[in-house]
C-alpha cells in the first residue's frame, strides 16, 4: 500500500499547528502517522510571528500577547513545554487621545463600545453630543433591527451615532483589525454586537447582557488572566514547534515557494505540489496561505475557491522604540494611547494609529532606567508607511507621539517592522465566502487553514491549524 502523503504549505503558526497535530498531536507520530512535507517560501518559519533582539533583550516584532480566555493558546504553549515561560499581562486599561487631551477609556465597554452613559465619565475630550446619543440610547434607543449580515459600523452609527462611533469606539475595533468599522463585517468580527443589535432596545444595555467573550461552551471560559506571553517572546513558541516537528521526521523546508498545485485524477494520490524545483505527490493539501494566496493557486479549480482572492490583507509597520525614563513621562495607567482618525489638527492627519508601553505591559521586558514604546502605524486604507523609509518613518511617528504625550523627548534606540501582508479583512460577508470556500476544498481533497477564515488571532490560528490537521488526519486515503 502506498503511505499517504500531506502537503502542507504556509509555514505561519497555522500551517506549523496543522504538521503538529497531524504528527500526533501531544502524544507524538503513530504507525498510521503519514509523510508530512511543509513548505514556507520565507527564509523562516513563523509568518506574522518573530522575534529580534533590540536594547538589550528579545522582543516580538508582530504579535506579543495571546487572549488567555480562549485555550489553544495556552494549552499549546504548556504542551511544547513552555508553560513555566507564561507571563500574564501586568497592566489594564488604556488611553485615547481625544480633543488634543488623554482620557482614559471607559473600564466598562466591549471592545471600545461603552456599555453605559455613565461609563463615559472619564472622557473629558468626548463631544457633548456623543454624551447625548448615548443617554438616546438608554432612553429612547432607536429602532434598527439588522435582519443579515452588516457592518460594524452600520450598527454603531445607527444606534449611537457617528461621534462616539469614530471618536471613540473606531479605534479600538479598527486599531486590532488594522481596518474600518465601515467594511468590517460584524458577523465575524464582533458576532456579540450583531446579537446585541438584533434585539429590542438599548445597544449598549443588550451588550452589556451579552456575553461578549467567546462563542462556543462556556466551559471554555477559564476564567484566567485577559493576556499572556512568553518570557522569551511569543514568537518562542514557532521556535519550539520547528524543534518538535523536526524531531518527528516531518520534512520542513523554508525557502520555497509553492508555484501550483496540480490535480491528478487518476493516481494513488490526487494532487502534485509544485515548487520551482520539485514536485510532491500529495494525498491531501492543506493550505494555510493568505488568502490571495489560496485562491491563486486553488481558484482554477472552483469558483468558490477564486473567491478567495477578494479578501484583502492591510499592511502595517510597526516603530518599537527606546526612551530614557527620565526623558519621557507615560500616562500613569494602562497599556498603550489609542489614536482617533479625527484630531484637533484634521481628519486622518496622523499615521499613528496606537502606542503601546511594551514593558508595562510585559514585565520580562522591564529594565531600571529606559522604557519602550511602539508606535502602530497602516490601515487597509492607509498605506503611507510604504512610501517613507525607515528614518523618515520613525521621525514621523516620534513627532506624533511627542504631540500626544505632551513631550520633547527622543528615542535612543528604533526599530522599524513593516508587515506587509499584515491582517486579512474580514468585510461585510465574509462568513458565506469562508463556509463555501471550505465547501469547495473538501470536495477537493484540500484543506484551508489560517487567519484568513475563523479569526485573526493565534488562539483562532492555532485551532484552524489543528482542525485541519485532525481533518486531515481522519480523511487520509
Ligand atoms: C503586526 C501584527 C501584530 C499582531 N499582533 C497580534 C497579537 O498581539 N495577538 C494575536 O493573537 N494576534 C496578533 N496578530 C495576528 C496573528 O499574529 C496572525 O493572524 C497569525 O500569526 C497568522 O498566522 P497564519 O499562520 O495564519 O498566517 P501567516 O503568519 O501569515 O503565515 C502564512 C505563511 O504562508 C507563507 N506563504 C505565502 N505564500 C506561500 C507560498 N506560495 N508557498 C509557501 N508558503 C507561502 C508565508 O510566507 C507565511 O509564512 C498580529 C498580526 C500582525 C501582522
Amino acid at each position: 500500500m502506498t503511505r499517504p502523503s500531506v502537503v502542507i504549505v504556509g509555514g505561519g503558526i497555522s500551517g506549523l499547528c496543522a504538521a503538529y497535530e497531524l504528527s500526533g498531536g501531544v502524544q507524538g507520530p503513530s504507525a498510521t502517522t503519514p509523510r508530512i512535507e511543509l513548505i514556507e517560501a520565507g527564509p523562516r518559519f513563523g509568518g506574522s510571528m518573530a522575534t529580534a533582539s533590540f536594547a538589550d533583550r528579545t522582543i516580538d516584532l508582530g504579535a506579543d500577547g495571546f487572549l488567555g480566555r480562549r485555550p489553544e493558546a495556552v494549552t499549546l504553549a504548556r504542551d511544547l513545554g513552555l508553560g513555566e515561560r507564561l507571563e500574564e499581562i501586568a497592566a489594564s486599561g488604556a488611553s485615547i487621545y481625544l480633543g488634543g487631551q488623554l482620557d482614559s477609556l471607559p473600564t466598562e465597554s466591549v471592545l471600545g463600545v461603552p456599555t453605559s452613559r455613565a461609563s463615559l465619565k472619564s472622557l473629558r475630550g468626548l463631544p457633548r453630543v456623543a454624551r447625548r446619543q448615548a443617554w438616546r440610547d438608554e432612553h429612547f434607543a432607536r429602532r434598527y433591527q439588522p435582519s443579515g449580515d452588516v457592518s460594524i459600523g452600520e450598527i454603531l452609527r445607527a444606534k449611537l451615532g457617528g461621534t462616539l462611533t469614530y471618536q471613540l469606539i473606531e479605534p479600538m475595533i479598527g486599531g486590532i483589525q488594522a481596518g474600518r468599522v465601515d467594511e468590517l463585517s460584524a458577523e465575524s468580527v464582533f458576532p456579540a454586537l450583531l446579537t446585541a443589535a438584533r434585539r429590542k432596545g438599548s445597544l449598549m444595555k443588550n451588550l452589556k447582557t451579552t456575553n461578549p467573550v467567546l462563542p462556543g461552551p462556556a466551559a471554555q471560559l477559564a476564567l484566567g488572566p485577559v493576556f499572556y506571553s512568553l518570557t522569551t517572546g511569543v514568537a518562542s513558541m514557532v521556535d519550539a514547534l520547528v524543534a518538535e516537528l523536526t524531531e518527528r521526521g516531518v520534512l520542513l523546508r523554508p525557502n520555497v515557494e509553492v508555484v501550483a498545485l496540480r490535480q491528478r485524477p487518476l493516481s494513488a494520490y490526487p494532487w502534485e505540489v509544485d515548487t520551482m524545483d520539485t514536485v510532491t505527490a500529495a494525498s491531501l493539501v492543506v493550505l494555510a496561505t493568505p488568502a490571495a494566496v489560496t485562491g491563486r493557486l486553488a481558484g482554477s479549480y472552483h469558483a468558490d475557491l477564486q473567491r478567495l482572492r477578494q479578501i484583502p490583507n492591510a499592511g502595517t509597520a510597526m516603530i518599537t522604540m527606546q526612551f530614557s525614563k527620565k526623558d519621557l513621562s507615560l500616562p500613569a495607567h494602562g497599556t498603550g494611547v489609542l489614536i482617533p482618525l479625527g484630531t484637533p489638527l484634521g481628519d486622518d492627519l496622523f499615521l499613528t494609529t496606537a502606542l503601546t508601553f511594551l514593558d508595562r505591559k510585559w514585565p520580562h521586558l522591564r529594565r531600571e532606567d529606559d522604557v519602550l514604546v511602539r508606535a502602530h502605524v497602516g490601515r487597509s486604507d492607509d498605506r503611507r508607511w510604504s512610501i517613507e523609509n525607515d528614518a523618515a518613518l520613525t521621525a514621523r511617528v516620534v513627532r506624533e507621539l511627542q504631540l500626544v504625550l505632551s513631550s520633547s523627548a527622543s528615542p535612543t534606540n528604533s526599530l522599524v517592522q513593516r508587515w506587509p501582508e499584515g491582517l486579512p479583512q474580514y468585510f461585510v460577508g465574509h462568513a458565506q465566502v469562508v463556509e463555501r470556500a471550505k465547501a469547495a476544498a473538501k470536495g477537493l481533497n484540500l484543506i484551508l487553514a489560517g487567519n484568513a477564515y475563523d479569526g485573526v488571532g493565534i488562539p483562532a490560528c492555532i485551532g484552524s491549524g489543528r482542525a485541519a490537521g485532525r481533518y486531515a488526519s481522519e480523511h487520509l486515503l
